[in-house]
């Protein structure tokens, strides 16, 4: 039997005349990632696409995990293609549709013909299927009103379509249809979560990664790269850009007062990432900031980072409490990597009573016994780049 995917796009369809750069945006997505898992054909028609097997070796449940994680697709189905005869729908019916019902006490069958030569009407061959699948599955029963689930039969141009029950989409906006952005990537729990938040809106996300060799460590590193890859699941690949903070850190010990370290190294931080979003066409930086959860994520310490740079700054863990970001973490795989016990840049050297409310006068201060400049610039220069996922 021939199966295929149906992916429903919603808010996408809302785009008026953008439509078509957002349905291009998400085409060109899907087709570079169900490629992975053989020949496929996709085609769209109405507000639906169709990923339909080219040949033996497409393989479909690949290709179905694949398509959970692609932003701009709110529901899949997958389906039986039969031929446009009642015999031959219900025929699939019986022998497609009785695993899908499993576990459910109530169904409806329902029907849609956009080709309205087949000489049957929708109600009608909602009717027929119906009872079809009474007849093979004898337990459930019948609900119109609030079916536990739903047996659709679509009649299109080339086939009938035949399926059972929707399975949830990603949602969102598809991948780089809001622009290029720079998230700041830790090894920890809120920024991978920030960087997927974003993703969803159609940011495509480049990462920032700051380490301190010696003071962190290889494994750190590959943590990091290996949070990178588990996002890249729902970007199709990701660069990691690597900026070395040792000298920065070193400096600001030896010549800063220490309860302003957290706070001085989060502005170099800023800064230095600006100038990567600039040097690759980043629009915007993305942080895993939350208020509050730290010292260093008051609103007066987010005020004096903050100030630091001119580009957009986009936090949208900001309101979210520690328990939400942990869910969206195991929700998307990257929360039992982050939660590996390897050290940041940020917990080497931490202050004891670090500023909470600190005042900007202040931490410029401190800020100018150093040469920022200096120091930014030497930074800048040991940037790397890793791509995961790409060519
Ligand atoms: P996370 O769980 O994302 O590490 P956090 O709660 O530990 O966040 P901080 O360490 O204060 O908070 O970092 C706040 C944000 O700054 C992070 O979410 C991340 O965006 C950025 N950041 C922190 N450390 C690094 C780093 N080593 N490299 C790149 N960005 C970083
Ligand atoms: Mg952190």
């Amino acid at each position: 039997m021939k199966e295929v995917l149906l992916l429903k796009y919603g808010e996408l369809i809302l785009k008026g005349a953008n439509r078509a750069y957002f349905e291009n945006m998400m085409l060109r997505d899907l087709r570079r990632r169900v490629a992975e898992y053989g020949r496929f054909e996709i085609s769209k028609s109405q507000s639906t696409v169709f990923v339909e097997p080219a040949d033996e070796s497409a393989d479909i449940d690949g290709a179905l995990e694949a398509c959970k994680k692609i932003f701009g697709i709110v529901s899949i189905c997958r389906a039986a293609a039969c031929e446009k005869s009642m015999d031959a729908i219900i025929s699939t019916v019986k022998e497609y549709i009785p695993p899908f019902l499993e576990g459910y006490r109530t169904f409806k069958a329902d029907a849609r013909r956009s080709d309205k030569r087949f000489p049957m009407t929708s109600p009608k061959i909602a009717c027929e299927v119906g009872a079809a699948v009474l007849e093979s599955v004898p337990r459930i029963k019948v609900d119109v009103n609030s079916p536990e689930i739903v047996v659709m039969i679509e009649v299109r141009d080339t086939y009938a379509y035949i399926h059972a029950g929707k399975i949830p989409g990603a949602g969102g906006m598809p991948a780089g249809s809001s622009g290029r952005g720079l998230l700041l990537l830790s090894g920890g729990i809120d920024s991978p979560v920030a960087g997927y938040m974003m993703a969803k809106r159609g940011v495509e996300i480049e990462a920032l990664h700051f380490e301190s060799f010696p003071y962190t460590s290889e494994r750190a590193r590959e943590k990091v790269f290996e949070l990178a890859r588990i996002l890249s699941e729902y970007t199709s690949g990701i660069k990691v850009h690597v900026i070395s903070l040792t000298k920065i850190q070193e400096e600001l010990k030896r010549h800063c007062e220490e309860d302003y370290f957290t706070l001085l190294l989060r502005r170099y931080m800023m800064v230095l990432a600006e100038m990567t979003a600039n040097r690759f066409n980043c629009r915007a930086l993305i942080t895993g900031e939350s208020l509050g959860q730290v010292a260093s994520q008051t609103m007066q310490a987010i005020a004096v980072t903050n100030e630091a740079v001119k580009i957009p700054v986009f936090r949208p863990a900001i309101g979210m409490d520690k328990e939400e970001i942990v869910q969206v973490a195991r929700k998307i795989g990257t929360f039992e990597t982050s939660i590996l016990p390897f050290e940041d840049c940020c917990t080497v050297f931490t202050p004891k009573h670090p500023r909470t409310r600190p005042e900007l006068e202040k931490v410029l201060a401190e800020e100018n016994k150093l040469d920022f400049n200096a120091l930014v610039n030497e930074a800048f220069d040991s940037l790397y780049t890793v791509k995961i996922g790409l060519e």
